[in-house]
């Protein structure tokens, strides 16, 4: 029987393909609309694009169609009416968050959290008169304990956590009432899960990492009901945090190959976290995809695939992080995930170095764990160099 077209594009991997291709005419690449502004025809055109919600050729901050096509691809991943991209993962947080909440207003957040997110949570919505509640997102039922009726506004989740991996209850999150929900869903990539449907509000990204996956954008989007994604959009022309059009064109590129890629990648991250797990140099490792991992369970049930991230605290703490970083040679010391390039980073002197020491014995970021982004490499080689480096750190 004939399978009509929407019924092929139920496959994420192939929306990833055929999605956001509405400003490229008949080129199978996207077009490069670098213009940040257009010509109007007479006032009245002038006025209604001024004043129109996300319409189009008028200035690039309000609308640009190479983002807009990126848009369209995340929003056809996530399962989402409607997408809004921004300058980084951090512009689509900072808009969002300043968006939604004002003076005298409550957040929920999880603890764990990417370090410059819990500094912005910490930092100017203190200021601002932003009150936040942390809380343990791996805790069944935390975040509604500490929901205020009528102050709580906005309820952050980022799961799997950034750096050791933990998860929240998606279906937890979504079923909360009142505050509008928002799910940092880096790690997964919008093909490991989808917040949506679950009931989420917001699904986030940093689209710098595994979704635009060649460490070569930096760029954000979230995705949601189009009334809630207008009202942030009506704001983020004020905030400005506007995405470049190449970086959402590297973006577009990278949602092409998403599926290859995190399949690769899914199935080297398997096999090193099972691999290290029996090393005696490796204390722990940390892996949703691993029955050892606490919340395996949960993991299976809400991600079809369990990311390209895990992390692994060496036994001999951080001379050993000093030694083997010093001696890694396909593995690369940088700070970032998602990419085709294999990538360790040691959390506690990086991404997490602005945590006091109370902050980071708290989220379990110790002195000896070790981020690891898996790449495209061959696994067998990515093995060999990190037991090779590991096991020299022993002499
Ligand atoms: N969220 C998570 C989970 C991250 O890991 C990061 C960056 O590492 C961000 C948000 C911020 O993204 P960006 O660097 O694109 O601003």
């Amino acid at each position: 029987m004939r399978r009509s077209l929407a019924q092929m594009e139920e496959q994420p991997a192939t929306r990833a393909i055929t999605s956001g291709r509405g400003a490229s005419g008949r080129s199978l690449a996207p077009a490069l609309w670098a213009s940040s502004v257009w010509q109007s025809t007479d006032m009245g055109d002038a006025r209604r694009r001024a004043t129109g919600t996300r319409t189009g050729e008028f200035y690039s901050r309000y609308s640009n169609p190479t983002v807009q096509s990126f848009e369209e691809a995340v929003a056809a991943l996530e399962g989402a009416e409607t997408s809004l991209a921004f300058a980084s993962g951090m512009g689509a947080l900072t808009t969002t968050v300043l968006a939604l909440c004002g003076k005298g207003d409550h957040i929920v957040a999880q603890r764990n959290l990417y370090s410059a997110t819990l500094a912005f949570l910490q930092g100017p919505c203190a200021r601002f008169g932003i009150d936040v509640t942390f809380v343990d997102g791996t805790e069944p039922g935390a975040f509604a304990a500490a929901i205020q009726p009528g102050r709580t506004m906005l309820v952050l989740a980022e799961t799997p956590s950034n750096p050791r991996l933990g998860i929240v209850d998606l279906d937890e999150i979504g079923s909360l009432r009142g505050p509008i929900t928002v799910c940092d869903s880096t790690f997964a990539t919008p093909l490991g899960q989808q917040p949506l449907a679950h009931g989420v509000h917001l699904s986030l990204h940093s689209a710098t990492k595994g979704i635009a996956g060649h460490n070569d954008a930096t760029l954000g989007v979230i995705s949601g009901e189009r009334d809630l994604i207008d009202s942030i959009w009506a704001y983020s022309v004020l905030h400005g945090a506007t995405p470049s059009p190449f970086d959402a064109l590297n973006g577009l590129r990278g949602i092409r190959t998403l599926a290859v890629r995190t399949h690769h990648q899914n199935a080297s991250a398997q096999f090193l976290a099972e691999s290290l797990e029996a090393h005696p140099g490796v204390s722990a490792v940390w892996y949703p995809g691993l029955p050892s991992h606490p919340q395996h369970d949960l993991a299976k049930r809400q991600m079809s695939q369990f990311g390209t991230v895990f992390a692994v605290d060496l036994a001999g703490g951080a001379a050993a992080v000093e030694q083997l970083l010093s001696r890694v040679q396909l593995i690369r010391v940088a700070t970032s995930l998602g990419g085709p390039e294999t990538l360790v980073c040691h959390p506690r002197t990086t991404t997490h170095a602005s945590l006091t020491d109370d902050e980071a014995v708290d989220q379990g970021v110790t002195p000896g764990l070790l981020r690891i982004s898996v790449g495209l490499e061959d696994p067998a080689d990515l093995l060999a160099d990190f037991v090779t480096a590991l096991d020299d750190t022993k002499r």
